[in-house]
């Protein structure tokens, strides 16, 4: 079920790491920001979308791992979009985000995965500011509506996931804290918060999701592993791995 979070902003989340699909209404119609997971999810998605009837005029995902870079034929063939690091990174990696895809997710159209094109300068028909960055995953950004009080994180600032850093690129930590100033700076004044995957983050809720993110990345700063209230019990099942992942990055930096 899509439900409406701010003007012009509807969320709809997904079983699978409680991934949120994002349609915002933009000039002539709908972008869609990372929508997911399963076919199944895929085809509700759609079908939310008919009822509300605004046709979908561009795609967008926050980042390149296949979790964000999934589509379905029935939301049009419309251009998709990336910032170009993402875009790159994404045509590079396509192959394996469709295994990925096919071992995580069902009913998925793999075919249609990770087709993204470069965001062209001034944003094209992406409405709101782009805070790209280099934590998480190459090209990350976030999207922020500052007229609408809404900010779309991608893979940040999560109440479910503990900070995932990139164990692929050097320097994660400062990458990290980078992103987090910039993130809290965009983040100034505005009421609703969706992470890619977790609960929306309403008013002061903004900041406590900032706090506890930095609180964990000053953990690995001093060589420290951290203690986080994401990693419980029923955390995702390979929240732990990435957690010793971090730790592991940091402490060899
Ligand atoms: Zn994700």
């Amino acid at each position: 079920m899509l439900n409406l979070v701010a003007d012009g902003v509807w969320v709809r989340q997904s079983a699978w790491v409680l991934s949120n699909a994002i349609a915002v209404r933009g000039e002539g119609g709908l972008i869609l920001v990372d929508p997911g997971i399963d076919g199944s999810d895929l085809s509700e998605l759609a079908d939310d979308l008919d009822r509300l009837g605004i046709p979908v005029v561009a795609g967008f995902s926050t980042h390149p791992h296949w979790d964000h870079l999934l589509w379905h034929p029935r939301f049009g063939h419309v251009p998709r979009y990336a910032t170009p690091a993402a875009a790159r990174a994404a045509g590079e990696n396509r192959e394996r985000g469709q295994t990925m895809a096919a071992e995580s997710a069902s009913g998925v159209p793999l075919e249609l995965l990770g087709r993204v094109t470069p965001l062209p300068a001034g944003g094209g028909p992406i409405p709101g500011q782009i805070v790209e960055h280099q934590a998480h995953a190459i090209g990350h950004a976030a999207l922020c509506l500052a007229d609408r009080g809404v900010m779309l994180a991608g893979d940040m600032l999560s109440d479910v996931l503990i900070p995932l850093l990139d164990a692929s690129r050097p320097n994660q930590v400062g990458a990290y804290e980078t992103a987090l100033d910039r993130l809290s700076a965009a983040a100034e004044g505005l009421q609703v918060l969706v992470p890619g995957h977790g609960n929306i983050a309403r008013g002061s809720e903004i900041a406590d999701r900032i706090a506890a993110d930095r609180a964990y990345i000053d953990a690995l700063r001093r060589g420290e592993e951290p203690v986080d209230a994401r990693l419980r019990p029923d955390a995702t099942y390979w929240l732990p791995d990435a957690h010793r992942s971090n730790v592991e990055q940091a402490r060899g930096r």
